[in-house]
C-alpha cells in the first residue's frame, strides 16, 4: 500500500500534536497495535490509540498535553511507565518502547527499555505488531517486520516469535488468539494452534476475570461458535467450561440415540446471535442445556430423558458464574431465569391455553420476549418441514402472548389486593392465612377464574377467607 494510504489512518489532528511533541523532545514515536490493525481492516474509527515511543511515554504524554489547546489532564500509571490522555472522544495511551523477559510462574514480565523492534517483538500477533511512524521525516511509514499485512490479507493469526514461547510466557494470549479468530473470522495458524494445545494447562496462571473478559468478547462476536469450537479443539474449553464438554457425544442404547447437545448448543448460540447483541441472552443460549449432562437417563419406556434439566441447569449457572468470578448480579439471575424457563414455550406450542400463557407471562415478566427469542433459536432441526412448523407454532404463541397481555396485563403483575388490605378487612395480625389468600387470588387470576381486576379480587378474597374459616362479615 502507498504511504498516502497509511497517512489517512493518522489524519486525525491529534497525531500532528504527537509528532510536534516527538520533535521537540527529540524522540521517536509510532502508533501501534489495534489502531493500525483496525484501520486496515476498516473496522471503524478506533477510539483507542496506542503510541509507543523510544524514550519516556510519560514525558511524551505530558508534552502532548501541553501542546493541546484544552490542556487535558494526563493520567500517569507509574508502575507500568504509561500515561493516558483524552482528546475529544479518543483515549491515547503512551508507553516507552520496551523489551520483556518472562518467568515460569507469572505473566508479568521483567521489563527493560528497548527499541521499537524490541517492542514489536513483545506483541502477541503479527497483525497486532504493525506500527506507523509519527516522526516528521517518515510520517505514515509502515513498519511491519513480521508480515502482519500479509496475515491480515490472508486472515491468519500468527505470533511474531516462536508460538510455544509466546503462549507459555503469557497464556492470556491463548484466549486472545481465539478471541481475534472469532471476532475477525480469522484462522489460527497450525503451529500456533499446536502450541496452544500443548500449553493449555498454563491457563491456570491467568485470573478468571481476564479469561471471562475474553470469553465475553468471543460471545459478542458475530459467529461465536468459531471461538467456542477453537476453545474446544485446543482443550481450553475443558479447563474453563467443562459443563459444556460434558454435553458432547451421542450415546446409543437399544438403537435409540439422543442429539449431541454440545454442537446443538453452539448452533443455538449462533442462531440467537443473529437476533440479539445482548451477551447475557447469548450466555443463556450457551448454558440453556447444561443441566442435560447430569440428568441424562435411559429407560425402556421413554428412551432418553433429561428430567428437570432446566431446574438443575439454572442451579449450575450460579456455580459456574461463581467459579469464574463473574458478577452474581441481576445479569446472572436473568441467565438463570432463561435457563429455568427455556422449555416452557415449547410445551405451550402444542397446546396454547389462555391460562398457560398467563402463567408464562407471569413467570417471565419483562423477559418474555427474550425467552421467546431463545426458544426460537433453539430450533435446530434439519428437517425443513419441522423447522417451518415449529416456527409457525411459536408465531402463534407470540400472537397469543400479545392478545392475553393486552387483555389481562399480567406482565408486571401487581396483586389487586394487598396483604395490608386483607389484614385490615379481617382484623388480622401477620399470619399464614394472609399469604394463602393472596396466593389464591393470584392463582384464580392466572387460571382465568376471575379477571385481573379489583372488584372481582375483592369478592374472591371473601370467598377464600370463608373457606379458611375466617370470620366474614358479609354485610
Ligand atoms: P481490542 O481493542 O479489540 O480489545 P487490542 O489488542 O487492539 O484489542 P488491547 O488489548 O488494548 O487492544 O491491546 C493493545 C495492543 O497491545 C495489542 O494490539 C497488542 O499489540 C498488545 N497486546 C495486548 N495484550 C497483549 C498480550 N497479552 N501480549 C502481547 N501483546 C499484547
Amino acid at each position: 500500500m502507498p504511504e498516502k494510504y497509511y497517512k489517512e489512518a493518522i489524519s486525525n489532528k491529534i497525531f500532528e500534536y504527537i509528532t510536534q511533541a516527538t520533535e521537540e523532545l527529540q524522540l521517536k514515536s509510532y502508533v501501534i497495535g489495534g489502531f493500525v490493525r483496525d484501520f486496515i481492516l476498516r473496522r471503524g474509527n478506533a477510539k483507542d490509540i496506542d503510541v509507543v515511543t523510544v524514550g519516556s511515554g510519560i514525558e511524551l504524554a505530558q508534552k502532548v498535553a501541553s501542546l493541546l489547546p484544552n490542556k487535558p489532564k494526563v493520567q500517569v500509571f507509574k508502575t507500568y511507565g504509561t500515561a493516558m490522555l483524552r482528546y475529544k472522544e479518543i483515549e491515547v495511551e503512551f508507553v516507552g518502547a520496551r523489551r520483556e523477559s518472562y518467568h515460569e510462574d507469572s505473566r508479568n514480565p521483567e521489563v527493560t527499555t528497548g527499541s521499537l523492534q524490541d517492542d514489536q517483538n513483545r506483541r502477541d500477533f503479527t497483525i497486532n505488531a504493525l506500527a506507523l511512524s509519527l516522526n516528521k521525516e517518515s510520517f505514515g511509514k509502515l513498519l511491519d517486520p513480521f508480515g502482519g499485512i500479509n496475515d491480515l490479507d490472508n486472515k491468519i493469526i500468527r505470533t511474531p516469535l516462536d508460538p510455544d514461547i509466546t503462549y507459555s510466557d503469557d497464556p492470556l494470549r491463548m484466549m486472545r488468539a481465539v478471541r481475534f479468530a472469532s471476532q475477525l473470522n480469522f484462522t489460527i495458524e497450525k503451529s500456533s494452534l499446536d502450541a496452544i494445545t500443548k500449553n493449555v494447562n498454563r491457563i491456570d496462571i491467568i485470573t478468571r476475570e481476564r479469561i471471562v473478559e475474553e470469553l465475553n468478547k468471543i460471545m459478542a462476536s458475530p459467529v461465536p461458535s468459531i471461538g467456542f469450537l477453537l476453545l474446544e479443539k485446543t482443550g481450553l474449553l475443558n479447563k474453563i467450561l467443562p459443563e459444556l464438554i460434558a454435553l458432547k457425544g451421542v450415546e446409543e442404547v437399544e438403537g435409540q440415540t439422543h442429539k449431541d447437545n454440545f454442537y446443538h448448543t453452539l448452533e443455538v448460540v449462533d442462531n440467537i446471535s443473529k437476533h440479539t447483541e445482548d451477551i447475557w441472552l447469548r450466555w443463556a443460549a450457551l448454558l440453556h442445556d447444561i443441566g442435560k449432562a447430569p440428568t441424562k437417563k435411559f429407560d425402556k419406556r421413554n428412551g432418553w430423558t433429561f428430567h428437570s434439566h432446566e431446574f438443575v441447569g439454572s442451579k449450575m449457572v450460579y456455580k459456574l458464574f461463581k467459579r469464574l468470578k463473574m458478577p452474581l448480579n441481576n445479569k446472572m439471575k436473568f441467565v438463570q431465569k432463561m435457563v429455568l424457563l427455556s422449555s416452557r414455550p415449547i410445551v405451550l406450542a402444542s397446546e396454547v391455553t389462555d391460562s398457560a400463557v398467563r402463567r408464562l407471562i407471569f413467570d417471565a415478566g419483562d423477559d418474555i420476549d427474550s425467552l421467546m427469542t431463545l426458544c426460537e433459536a433453539d430450533i435446530t432441526t434439519k428437517n425443513p418441514k419441522k423447522f417451518r412448523r415449529y416456527h409457525k407454532n411459536f408465531e402463534i404463541v407470540r400472537q397469543k402472548i400479545k392478545e392475553v397481555e393486552e387483555r389481562d396485563r399480567i406482565r408486571n403483575f401487581q396483586p389487586p389486593i394487598t396483604g395490608e388490605e386483607i389484614m385490615k378487612t379481617f382484623n388480622l395480625k401477620p399470619c399464614r392465612e394472609i399469604g394463602q389468600i393472596k396466593e389464591a387470588i393470584k392463582e384464580a387470576i392466572l387460571e382465568g377464574i376471575i379477571p385481573n381486576e379489583y372488584e372481582a379480587s375483592h369478592k374472591f378474597m371473601f370467598e377464600k377467607a370463608k373457606s379458611l374459616g375466617l370470620e366474614v362479615n358479609l354485610k
